[in-house]
């Protein structure tokens, strides 16, 4: 479809505050840095969406053919982490070991491809120390008594990015200053050791690197200074990212990134959903009760930079949803396989796909690529023509159990084929795939959806006899109760020929 490949790729830039037309610098290939991480206990939800809103950058740009670098690092020195340390006793860099490999099965779970590379801090000392050096050489950084900080006064541009003034930033208002610095905005780029503390030799005796310097510095290593998209979340813009723009600037003048891009908040009850205001959920939390699909479905249903507030009945409804294209992708292999199997001469003298495919997979490839290219608007996708797609899939299915010419039987098969193509490649980019067989996935969903109703199979199935039971005496109220009391549950129990079947559904 040459049409469509020549809708250009728009995303909105933080620091223009405009969609913009993505060019790479390089044809062809993206660079793409994105904050990790501070790893010192397990991820929560603002993690799985920062990390979502980045996955589904990172396929989209491949969908489109690009060669893309991503680069997303893991803080591994930090404030928290040494107090965490020495809250459990542990080491440190052990500590952050520990719960960078959380953060990996988490990421794993919730079908988030791995970046290129994920540096860490604690293994880049020596590129750190070689950037603080040409800052303190260029004139933007001075040290006091083994701690080395950043001059904000002597960056024009400080706040391009934020909007911050810097007459409007004055720490001293708040916490005590350090009547060290020369402005109460300056930062720190090297800390000076304190007793207990992970410590590296340095010109300015042994310490660590404060928070901002790393991604300056990584990003640098990986990517040069000069690279496309920078991201994270939208509370990284300040100080985070302007600090970064900042170093990266007084270290090299030609440094530059071509877009900003943020993702909005997690917010519960409509506060922002934070570490600090204990109002949050693990990545582990949701995941005992929903399948990490449903989760990522559910981080999915807001646009990227919007807010998207915890909601238990929209966990539901992605659960929900899952379920559905899960067992419409199981119920057309089932129906496909033995038809395709039984019929060798498939590859010649094919029929046509019918109209009402054809339609569909238009209408879904159209609407995937306008609206992914207008940056990346997945909750249209999720609800448009995607299920329509599927809706077509189901009502073809049963279609295809009546009689039915050899010829006409042919044409639907084909038209299946390629609708289910269609639905798959659109999943793919999506991340809602899974690596494992639909069936696995059903049986995974159930799982949770038992879980949720604090049941086991087993009980389900004795209820379903029961029922069973008391729809042959004829005691209605009593079949009825059991069925109306599971569907509260989230078990919804379906009638097919004389059996059965359970399966979850949205508590009524
Ligand atoms: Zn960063």
């Amino acid at each position: 479809m040459a049409a469509e490949e020549q809708i250009e790729f728009r995303v909105y830039n933080s620091m223009t505050h405009e969609k913009e037309i993505f060019k790479p610098k390089v044809p062809g290939k993206v660079s793409m840095y994105v904050c990790g991480v501070t790893a010192y206990d397990f991820s929560h939800l603002g993690h799985a969406r920062a990390a979502v809103s980045f996955d589904i950058l990172f396929r989209y740009l491949k969908h489109l053919g690009y060669e893309v670098t991503y680069v997303r690092n893991f803080t591994d020195v930090d404030d928290k982490i040494i107090k965490r340390a020495n809250e459990t006793g542990e080491d440190p860099l052990m500590l952050s070991k520990r719960f960078c490999n959380e953060y990996d099965v988490d990421m794993s779970g919730l079908q988030c491809e791995r970046p290129s590379t994920e540096p860490c801090v604690s293994d880049h000392i020596e590129k750190i120390i070689e950037m603080i050096q040409q800052i303190i050489k260029n004139g933007y950084a001075y040290e006091v008594d083994g701690d080395v900080f950043y001059s904000v006064t002597e960056f024009p541009s400080y706040g391009m990015l934020s909007g911050q003034r810097l007459d409007h930033n004055r720490a001293g208002e708040r916490v005590a200053v350090d009547t060290r610095k020369r402005h109460p905005a300056d930062f720190a780029l090297w800390k000076k050791a304190k007793p207990d503390e992970p410590r590296w030799p340095s010109p300015w005796g042994d310490g660590r690197p404060g928070w901002h310097i790393e991604c300056s510095a990584m990003s640098a290593c990986y990517l040069t200074h000069n690279f496309d998209i920078h991201g994270g979340g939208i509370d990284l813009i300040f100080p985070h990212h302007e600090n970064e723009i900042a170093q990266s600037w007084a270290a090299n003048k030609e440094s530059n990134v071509s877009y900003w891009m943020h993702n909005g908040h997690v917010t519960n009850n409509n506060e922002k959903m934070s570490k600090s205001l204990g109002n949050f959920f693990t990545i582990r939390q949701i995941t005992e009760r929903y399948h990490p699909l449903a989760l990522r479905h559910f981080l999915i249903t807001a646009h990227y930079r919007s807010p998207l507030n915890y909601s238990i009945s929209q966990l539901e409804t992605s659960s929900d949803a899952i379920y559905y294209i899960f067992q419409t992708l199981q119920d057309c292999k089932d129906a496909l396989s033995p038809l395709l199997q039984v019929d060798t001469e498939r590859s010649e003298n094919l029929p046509q796909i019918n109209e009402a495919a054809k339609d569909c997979i238009k209408k879904l490839s159209v609407e995937f690529q306008t609206k992914m290219s207008d940056d990346l608007q997945t909750p249209v996708i999720l609800n448009g023509a995607l299920l329509e797609a599927l809706k077509y899939v189901n009502s073809s299915l049963k279609l295809l159990k009546k009689k039915m010419q050899k010829r006409a039987q042919l044409q639907l098969v084909q038209s299946l084929l390629e609708t289910e193509k269609e639905v798959r490649k659109v999943l793919d980019v999506l991340g809602l795939l899974s690596s494992q067989s639909y069936d696995e996935v059903l049986q995974q969903l159930k799982g949770k959806a038992l879980t949720r109703a604090d049941l086991e199979e087993v009980d389900v199935l004795h209820l379903i006899e029961e029922r069973t039971q008391a729809r042959k005496d004829k005691d209605f109220p009593k079949s009825d109760k059991i069925r109306t009391d599971l569907a509260a549950k989230g078990i919804a129990l379906m009638d097919v020929g004389n059996e059965t079947i359970w399966r979850p559904c949205i508590p009524s």
